[in-house]
């Protein structure tokens, strides 16, 4: 069955499931005045402007009743349903399409492809956060920070001096280079790309391609992985020093074989998730800021 716009809709915005972030996006918007409904999030409404925000009861109510969809980064859970951390069991995705209506739009992040093509049939326009650029490059920085917070509460050791190596050159590898380098690390950059290498070259100790680093993996007291494929092998593991605490970024599974590691007895952790955990208000102002200057409210 159709469903059809309501011109009528009470709502500015439907903030639903998440983490933090979608707590403070939903008090970013109403402290802007804007109207919200909310729904699923990890963290019941205190505080100011309780007049513009109202808690839905379900699912289908937050979403009819509003003009604008604000969904997680990411959108969906590893078994497909809505992400969220509550106990609501209405959270799926094909509910969702279900009671999308056309003239709606919705925000998320990583969005399947097939829900996309679903949704813009039925004429909801569709943005996902992670192909703001922008947006991409302010989450890198809290990436960044929380990796750090990371190594620090899992090392015994200073971070000063330390040899941390760094996988990938991209958003987040080169937002983390430049923290670890400000910590006085002593950082080498493994790149493919040979652009990226000399760019990379530019401000941390040293680079290497993914050959060379195979070959050293024994010398880094930290490792932190931000490709987003499984770089680190198992018999590459088997190199790396004992004592190393290697982050791992990149979205699940990561970018090593983490049974392997936890064979091998290293101190490997996937760590997704950090601006959520480190930065969730600064991510949400940043989020907020996209929303606003792209959506016609
Ligand atoms: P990005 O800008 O696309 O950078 C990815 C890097 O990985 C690039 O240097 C790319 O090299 C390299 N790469 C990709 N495939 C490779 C391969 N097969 N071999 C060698 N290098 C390869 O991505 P990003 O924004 O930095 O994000 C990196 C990862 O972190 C993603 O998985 C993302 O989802 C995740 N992430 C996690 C968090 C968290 O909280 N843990 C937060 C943000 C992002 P080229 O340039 O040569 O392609």
């Amino acid at each position: 069955m159709k469903n059809t716009v309501d011109t009528s809709k009470r709502y500015d915005f439907a903030v639903i499931g998440g983490d933090e972030r979608q707590v403070y996006l939903k008090t970013a918007l109403a402290r802007r005045n804007y109207r919200v409904c909310e729904y699923a999030l990890c963290t019941p409404s205190t505080g100011p402007n309780r007049s513009l925000i109202y808690s839905a009861g379900s699912l289908k109510e937050a979403v009819c009743f509003s003009k604008t969809i604000l969904l997680p980064i990411p959108m969906n859970r590893a078994d497909g349903s809505l992400n969220h951390r509550t106990k609501n069991t209405d959270l799926s995705t094909d509910l969702l399409l279900d009671v999308l209506s056309e003239g709606q739009t919705l925000y998320a992040g990583c969005i399947p492809g097939f829900f996309l093509k679903a949704a813009w049939q039925k004429g909801v326009g569709v943005y996902d956060y992670m192909q703001q650029e922008e947006l991409t490059i302010y989450n890198s920085i809290a990436t960044a920070e929380g990796a750090v917070a990371e190594a620090i509460g899992k090392s015994s050791c200073n971070l000063h001096k330390s040899r941390c190596l760094v996988l990938g050159y991209g958003r987040c590898g080169k937002t983390l280079s430049f923290a670890l380098t400000g910590l006085s690390c002593r950082v080498t950059v493994c790149a493919r790309s040979q652009k990226a290498r000399a760019e990379a070259d530019l401000t941390v100790s040293n680079t290497v391609d993914i050959a060379a680093m195979r070959q050293l993996l024994a010398e880094y007291d930290f490792i932190f992985n931000t490709i987003p494929e499984q770089i680190l092998r198992e018999d590459d593991l088997s190199h790396i020093n004992p004592d190393a605490v290697i982050i791992d970024l990149a979205s699940s599974p990561g970018g090593m074989d983490h049974e392997a590691a936890k064979r091998l007895g290293l101190h490997a952790w996937l760590c997704p998730g950090l601006p959520g955990k480190y930065a969730p208000k600064s991510s949400a102002e940043a989020m907020a800021e996209i929303i606003l200057r792209s959506n016609q409210i």
